[in-house]
C-alpha cells in the first residue's frame, strides 16, 4: 500500500526520485559534455597532424558514392583516400581534390639508407607524422632493417623501381614490369605484408626526359598491374644542383606549396641528403603553421 503525499496523488518516494533526477541529470549532461570534449580534442588536436585513421573527408567521399560504383572500384589493397574513388592511375589528380582540407603528404625517395632514413624517422616520430617512402629495390636489399623500421613506425612504403637506373627501368615494358615486381616482392617479404598499397613513383618523374614515350605507354601497364603512380606538386629542391643549405630547402618548400590546398612534397633520404634532415623540423612547423594536416599517400 503506497504512502501518499499532501497532494494525494503522487507517492512520496516518487518525489524523492524526482529530486534525485534533478540532481543526476545535470551531472550526466556535464559528464557527457566532458567526455565528448575529450574525444573531440584527441581526434582533432592530437590525431590531426598524423592521423593513421581514414580521413573524415575520405570517408565522406566514400559514402557519397553509389554502392555499385564503390564495389567496382575497391580492390583489397585500396584503403583510405583512394578507396571507393574511381581509380585514376595518376594518384596526384585524386589527391588534389578541393575539399577544403589542407593536407601535406611528405614523401622521401631513393632510400632506405642507414645514414639519413633513421634520422628522418626520428623527426617524424617526434611530430607523430606518417609519411611515404618511395624505396629502391637495391636499397631495400642493402638495408632491410631500415625498411622494416619504416614500415613498423607506420609509414607507407612505395615502389620506386629496383635499380633506379633509367636505362634499365625504361628499356622495355618487360624490364619495367620486372623492376616493379621485384620491389613489390621485396616490400612484402621485408615487412611481412600480404597486401600492399600499390603506388609507384617513376624515377625522374612520370613526364619528360629521354624515355618519355616509354613512360607514357607504361602508365597503362601500371594500371593493368593494379598500380597508381604519384608525382609531386611541391619539393624542397634537395635533388637539384649541388648541396643546398637547410634555409634554401625551407624556402623552396614555402615557394612551391604556396596557394596549394593539397601538397605532395618531394624530398630524398639518400646518403648525401644531410641538409634534408636539418631542414625537416622547420618544414614541418611551417606546414603546421599554414594549417596543413599530414597523411600518407594512401590516406
Ligand atoms: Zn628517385
Amino acid at each position: 500500500m503506497p504512502i501518499y503525499n499532501t497532494y494525494g496523488k503522487r507517492p512520496i518516494f516518487a518525489k524523492k526520485k524526482r529530486k534525485l533526477a534533478f540532481f543526476l541529470i545535470p551531472v550526466f549532461i556535464t559528464a557527457s559534455a566532458f567526455a565528448a570534449k575529450i574525444c573531440f580534442t584527441q581526434y582533432y588536436v592530437e590525431k590531426t597532424p598524423a592521423s593513421p585513421e581514414p580521413l573524415p573527408a575520405a570517408t565522406a567521399a566514400m559514402t557519397a558514392l553509389p554502392e555499385a560504383a564503390a564495389e567496382e572500384t575497391i580492390s583489397p589493397v585500396q584503403t583510405g583516400v583512394t578507396a571507393g574513388l574511381t581509380q585514376n592511375v595518376n594518384l596526384l589528380k585524386t589527391l588534389e581534390r578541393k575539399d577544403g582540407i589542407k593536407t601535406a603528404y611528405l614523401t622521401f625517395d631513393d632510400g632506405p639508407t642507414t645514414s639519413v632514413t633513421p634520422k628522418i624517422l626520428d623527426i617524424l616520430r617526434r611530430y607523430n607524422i606518417k609519411a611515404t617512402f618511395f624505396e629502391q629495390g637495391v636499397m631495400i636489399e642493402a638495408n632491410p632493417d631500415v625498411a622494416r623500421r619504416v614500415y613498423e613506425e607506420g609509414h607507407l612504403i612505395g615502389n620506386h623501381s629496383y635499380t633506379h637506373n633509367y636505362n634499365e627501368v625504361y628499356a622495355s615494358e618487360q624490364a619495367f614490369i620486372s623492376e616493379i615486381e621485384k620491389v613489390e616482392s621485396l616490400i612484402k617479404h621485408t615487412t611481412g605484408q600480404e597486401n600492399i598499397f600499390k603506388v609507384f613513383r617513376f624515377p625522374g618523374g612520370s613526364d619528360g626526359g629521354k624515355w618519355n614515350d616509354n613512360k607514357q605507354s607504361y602508365k597503362q601497364t601500371l594500371s593493368s598491374m593494379g598500380y597508381v603512380y604519384c608525382d609531386w606538386n611541391a619539393l624542397n629542391g634537395d635533388a637539384e644542383g649541388g648541396v643546398k643549405t637547410a634555409e634554401q630547402l625551407i624556402e623552396e618548400v614555402k615557394e612551391t606549396t604556396s596557394g596549394k590546398e593539397d601538397v605532395v612534397i618531394l624530398m630524398h633520404d639518400s646518403p648525401a641528403k644531410k641538409t634534408t634532415v636539418e631542414a625537416l623540423p622547420a618544414i614541418i612547423e611551417y606546414l603546421i603553421s599554414q594549417g596543413y594536416r599530414f597523411s600518407r599517400l594512401d590516406g
